[in-house]
């Protein structure tokens, strides 16, 4: 049983690396140190079967390899970089080889911020992450309490983390939509949508408990039901047995 099970983590590895040519990953042991870290404050790691949670380590060095994370004007350590590592990766756990090719960098940010990118008092900012565009393309930002918040070990409906990298996910066939082409391929994307309004709808009834945000536009509503989807699975399929079989089928991951 073992051995088949390392085959496929061997085959899965080879296959990184085959796809991923022009990845700086390279194999090494994944410290003890991290393996508790992932253990205390991402459910959903801890959730994995051994073979899943090999899995989900490589993806978490590679993405590190890959891509910078930076602190502005807050000192960012381990937990910071496996956290948004995590992030990106929980979403698209079941797509192994992918590695975000539109992201270059993460900013870190000591608080929320507005949209001149100033935190701290008089800014009066309220924004948790974003994904940037324009002059900022191929990066994103997060507040970094909210960031830790999002990974407090607990099951709830909020994760900044996810929103924003399940926004990188759907803005990949070039416009930030709600329907990710990479997810949603073109039989389900109506059914998808006409899901979406009617729980649009019963959100403006005040008949739903998916967070309001949602009601901004389809984009924004993949992006709260995400976090929610993944963040707390069962309570999810439990009130939104139709969203959840479609999101199943999106992320191709059986929570
Ligand atoms: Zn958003």
């Amino acid at each position: 049983m073992y051995s088949i099970l390392f085959l496929v983590v061997v085959g899965a590895l080879f296959l990184l690396f085959y796809k991923g040519r022009k990845s700086k990953y390279h194999p090494s042991p994944f410290p003890p140190e991290w393996t508790k870290l992932l253990n205390e404050k991402v459910h959903f790691y801890k959730n994995l079967d051994p073979v899943g949670q090999t899995m989900f380590e490589i993806r978490v060095q590679r993405f590190l390899a890959d891509k910078r994370v930076t602190g502005v004007d807050t000192e960012i350590d381990d937990t910071i970089r496996l956290l948004v590592a995590a992030s990106a990766i929980i979403p698209t756990f079941a797509f192994a080889n992918f590695n975000y090719p539109n992201v270059n960098e993460i900013l870190i940010y000591p608080n929320a911020f507005n949209k001149n990118f100033e935190t701290g008092e008089g800014a009066e900012g309220n924004i948790l992450g974003m994904v940037g565009n324009q002059f900022m393309n191929g990066i994103v930002i997060f507040s970094k309490p909210n960031l830790l918040k999002s990974f407090d070990g607990k099951a709830h409906s909020f994760n900044v983390g996810v929103h924003e990298f399940v926004h990188l996910i759907d803005g990949l066939d070039g416009a930030i939509d709600g329907v990710p082409e990479m997810l949603v391929n073109n039989s389900f994307a109506l059914p998808w949508l006409t899901e979406v309004r009617k729980e649009m709808k019963r959100i403006r009834q005040n008949e739903s408990d998916i967070n309001p945000y949602a009601l901004t536009n389809e984009a924004e509503f993949l992006a709260v039901a995400s976090e929610y989807f993944f963040d707390a699975p069962e309570k999810f399929e439990r009130k939104h047995p139709k969203l959840y079989k479609y999101m199943e089928k999106m992320f191709q991951q059986d929570l």
